[in-house]
């Protein structure tokens, strides 16, 4: 197959917001989508598609595997849903399973997904994540859903139970792919994989394309071909991004001097789950309306947490990394830096949080000595080629602009057709079943 990584990009474009429409006939018309399709669209008021969803559609649409760079915040769960819902819609004995890295992003993923498919219950799902009564999802596995959405680990759990089969699959997403492998889910990804039917079409979408990633993209997709958009900060060029030097004893102090100032929703990063806890609380001892997420939450506390804050009830929501990965909220005017990220490309996914779809959005950083190294490997990832010796963000006027940066890309030769018919192969028919 061709090489991933030696091809070259089908197309390099920044990340930026969707296009406003010229004229009322929406820019997914061409892509020539069910009618249901374009209606819901419509509802959703996705006028015109983004980049990465100009990229992609029509390719997964003529039945191409892709391998995807492209981070939250670029209409890449309308990149690769938009194909997925009109592959079901057209094939009625297809079948979708979507993998996702955590539970928050696993769920915007099935909202959009039923959003597009209008609710219409032609298209049964089944939503299988960590944390959740396995009662309720073997249940939706009983109502022969023919679009699955979880968590690998989950999902892994109903393989092992034989709850799930996964042989009536005829596409495949693998939603933030680097993130998934970063959490330690590679060994089950590999039980997926032994479960699932050769012949299907897959999409895989990272954030990065570290040699892991290659790997797996090699032992998922057939002939893909290599779609792209810039970082998050290039894409979202309404993100002001601002570095406070502060010593580690007066960090405290100097966030809530920034709480205090600024107006709307909240978002402080932190490294631990420990610290999210500890620093919530202290928050809210001094009367701020903060929560914290991480991952040691029961689903239904993350649900309550994530519900508040974007209800606007709760103001700051202090969170790890792989709890805020993928969330999607509107109003998040503020991304703090509290702790810097243990890897640099978080830091785009953070910062991402903000400037959602056009909006004005500020990224703060609070850098203490210690940060330097790290600071450094932010500037190197988001100004690829550029000198870093001078980048630690120390501008005296409180102000440091990392820019996005370019990625590697490479492309391959098609394939034809669409998912495979399954029709009279199983005795429940052409579904996930339990
Ligand atoms: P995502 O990168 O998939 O997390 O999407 C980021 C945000 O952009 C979400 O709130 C989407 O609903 C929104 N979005 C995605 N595609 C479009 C589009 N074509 N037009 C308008 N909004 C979009």
């Amino acid at each position: 197959m061709t090489d991933i990584m030696s091809a070259t990009p089908v197309s390099t474009s920044p990340v930026m917001a969707p296009a406003p429409a010229a004229a009322p006939v929406s820019g997914f018309a061409a892509f020539g989508l069910p009618k249901s399709m374009m209606r819901s669209l419509d509802a959703m008021g996705f006028t015109a598609p983004t980049p990465i969803q100009t990229q992609a559609i029509p390719m997964a649409l003529a039945g191409d595997d892709i391998m995807g760079t492209a981070q939250t915040g670029t209409g890449k769960t309308g990149a690769f849903g938009i194909p997925l819902v009109a592959h079901l819609i057209n094939n009625p004995d297809a079948c979708a399973l979507v993998l996702t890295p955590t539970r928050e992003l696993a769920q915007q993923v099935l909202k959009q997904l039923r959003d597009m498919t209008g609710h219409n219950g032609m298209i049964r799902a089944a939503f299988l994540i960590g944390g959740d009564s396995m009662q309720k999802q073997i249940q939706q596995l009983r109502n022969e859903p023919r679009l699955i959405v979880g968590t690998p680990g989950r999902i892994n759990d109903h393989l092992k139970r034989h709850t799930l089969d996964l042989s009536p699959t005829t596409f495949l997403v693998l939603d933030e792919a680097d993130r998934m492998l970063d959490m330690g889910f590679g060994v089950q990804l590999a039980s997926i994989a032994a479960e699932l039917p050769k012949e299907r079409q897959t999409l895989m979408f990272s954030a990065t394309m570290p040699d892991n990633i290659i790997k797996l993209a090699r032992s998922y997709l057939n002939n893909p071909k290599r779609v792209e958009v810039g970082s998050t900060i290039a894409a979202a060029p309404k993100i002001k991004q601002e570095v406070v030097r502060v010593d580690e004893a007066a960090k405290y102090d100097q966030l809530v001097e920034i709480l205090q100032k600024r107006e709307g929703s909240i978002i402080v990063f932190v490294k631990t789950k420990y610290g999210a806890d500890r620093l919530a609380t202290k928050l809210s001892r001094q009367k701020h309306n903060a929560d914290a997420i991480h991952g040691d939450l029961r689903q239904n506390q993350r649900d309550r947490v994530i519900k508040a804050f974007r209800a606007q009830e709760s103001r700051i929501l202090v969170a790890t990394d792989v709890a805020a990965r993928g969330l999607d909220v509107p109003h998040i005017e503020t991304v703090i830096n509290y702790d810097l990220p243990q890897c640099p490309e978080d830091y785009i996914h953070r910062i991402g949080r903000t400037g959602r779809n056009g909006a004005e959005g500020t990224a703060i950083c609070l850098l203490t000595n210690t940060d330097r190294a790290k600071w450094n490997a932010i500037n190197r990832l988001m100004n690829p080629g550029e000198k870093t010796a001078n980048d630690d963000g120390d501008d005296r006027q409180g102000r440091g602009q990392p820019r996005g940066g370019k990625r590697r890309s490479g492309p391959p030769p098609r394939r034809s057709g669409g998912g495979r018919n399954h029709r009279g192969q199983r005795p429940s028919g052409n579904r996930y079943a339990a």
